[in-house]
């Protein structure tokens, strides 16, 4: 038979630092470097940071850490 227990508060308090937690490694670990994305400030052909779904105007990438140019690319471009 299950038994239920409420909570305590030391037990929601490190619920919430587990989930803190792992959200800052999640956030951490979403972007890519540029050099590990293989970036470079200029377009591949049509490709171009201003056409790929991930550029934020005017210079962020929500996968690329650090700022971009309009004109760059990396190899996550899509
Ligand atoms: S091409 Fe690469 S750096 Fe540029 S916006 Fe797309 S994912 Fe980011």
């Amino acid at each position: 038979m299950i038994e239920f227990r409420a909570p305590t508060r030391r037990s929601l308090f490190l619920m919430l630092g587990a989930a803190a937690a792992v959200g800052a490694t999640t956030t951490a670990q979403a972007r890519s470097s540029k050099a590990a994305a293989a970036y470079r400030g200029a377009p591949n052909g049509r490709q171009s940071c201003a056409n790929c779904s991930y550029f934020n105007p005017p210079s962020g990438c929500g996968v690329v850490s650090g700022p971009v140019s309009p004109r760059g690319w990396c190899n996550l471009w899509g």
